[in-house]
């Protein structure tokens, strides 16, 4: 294959973020070409592994509370456009002493921007969801609106929906080099051929480091482990209509998350560490799970979810790309404005994907977006590579 100059805009890497860029922009009318390194909703990056928590009371930091407002309303379309569950409202317990990160951010985000929520004591939290046991100083803050969303199915409807508006997508066939060209367009360069078009948008999840190497941005590559337990006493009381996702935070700040059982009976309730990662590359990331890594997540959970670790059935690794201080990099690209940068989502940007494909449709098409994104700047002093 030769030259294909018909394309407005290619989008570099279609995980979680770039398929949702391909479908806003072929909403649009754009002529979009989708290029993607594996196979369409694969599990090799950041985007796999049947669910992701989805919450608005953003300990964080409330300045995301925006986005995930519009992310939320966007879930619904994506719900009602793709004709499936891909988001699902369960509530969530955010669980820790009351002056913890998890606890006291989350509450004032709640507070900031009235979302509905409640704050119970520890026997108050044992009464209401008897799987969790928080202690006796630690509280909960109950969000009504928090729930999880299904990954693979996600990037699955949006590529579905960028290909019924007429996207043009290239699985197995990794981008090799990108360039912008003198005219104003980029150039893009495969094993199969070289494409051109008006704009890029480049989400390359993990492999950020190697495809923005020219951002100068400082990104660390982790190691992630998800482990599916059957819990003691089978997943009776884990039933997503009665069970809620949590997060707990631990006095020494280790904090753990988790989800009720989503996939029927047998295939038990999911948890993870938050941000317990080893830095690794997508080329030597260990994809084992190790004996001592469960039996640290079980002594984890012996004191808040006692009747989790019943038996593991199984467990697998993911990728996080994260930043220093673990906000994103969404932005035009600094020396070649025709390049939409969208990266270094730090192991929390699943819940944002259907706003950030908004948002980088906007920037690819007008280089500007309505959506608050100076956070993301990747010239913020917080991202100065340091000496
Ligand atoms: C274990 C784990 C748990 C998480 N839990 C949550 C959670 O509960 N809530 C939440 O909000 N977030 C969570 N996250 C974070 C969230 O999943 C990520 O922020 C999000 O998936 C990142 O999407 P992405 O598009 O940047 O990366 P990816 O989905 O990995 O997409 C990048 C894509 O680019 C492709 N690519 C790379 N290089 C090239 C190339 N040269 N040519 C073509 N294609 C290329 C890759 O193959 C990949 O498909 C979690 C992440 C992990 C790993």
């Amino acid at each position: 294959m030769g030259r294909n100059t018909s394309y407005d805009v290619i989008v570099l890497g279609l995980g979680g973020m770039g398929s949702a860029a391909a479908a806003h922009l072929a909403a649009r009318g754009q002529r979009v070409l989708g290029l993607e390194r594996f196979g369409p909703a694969h599990d090799q990056g950041s985007s796999h592994g049947g669910s992701r928590i989805t919450r608005q009371a953003y300990f964080e930091d409330p300045a995301y509370v925006p986005l995930l407002l519009r992310a939320y309303e966007l879930w619904d379309q994506l719900c009602a456009d793709s004709g499936t569950d891909v988001l699902v409202r369960t509530g969530g317990v955010f669980l820790g002493r009351p002056d913890s990160r998890t606890v006291a951010g989350s509450l004032r985000a709640a507070r900031e921007w009235g979302l509905a929520h409640e704050l119970l004591d520890a026997a108050e939290v044992r009464r209401r969801f008897p799987t969790l046991t928080p202690a006796d100083d630690e509280v909960g803050l109950v969000e009504t609106a928090a729930g999880f969303a299904r990954p693979e199915a996600t990037v699955a409807a949006h590529l579905d929906l960028a290909f019924s508006r007429g996207a043009g997508l290239r699985f197995r066939e990794p981008a090799l080099s990108w360039t912008a060209t003198p005219g104003g367009g980029v150039r893009v360069r495969t094993g199969a051929g070289e494409y051109e078009a008006g704009a890029l948008v480049v989400s390359p999840g993990s492999w950020a480091p190697q495809v923005l190497a020219d951002l100068g941005v400082p990104l660390t590559v982790e190691r992630q482990v998800m482990y599916w337990f059957q819990p003691t006493g089978g997943t009776g009381a884990w039933t997503p209509d009665r069970h809620p996702i949590y997060i707990h935070e631990a006095a020494d700040g280790t904090q753990i998350y988790g989800f009720p059982a989503i996939d029927g009976p047998d295939g038990g309730a999911k948890v993870a560490f938050f941000r317990r990662g080893i830095a690794c590359t997508p080329e030597t990331v260990d994809r084992e799970v190790h004996p001592e890594e469960v039996a640290a997540m079980a002594g984890q959970l012996a004191g808040v979810l006692p009747t989790l670790p019943g038996r593991l059935l199984k467990a697998a690794t993911c990728m996080y790309t994260t930043t220093p201080d673990e906000h994103f990099v969404i932005a035009p690209h600094p020396e070649h404005p025709q390049v939409t940068v969208a990266c270094g989502f730090s192991g929390h940007g699943f819940k944002f994907v259907p706003v950030v494909g908004e948002i980088l449709a906007d920037l690819a098409t007008t280089g500007t977006t309505k959506h608050p994104i100076d956070l993301f700047d990747p010239r913020r002093p917080a991202l100065e590579a340091t000496p």
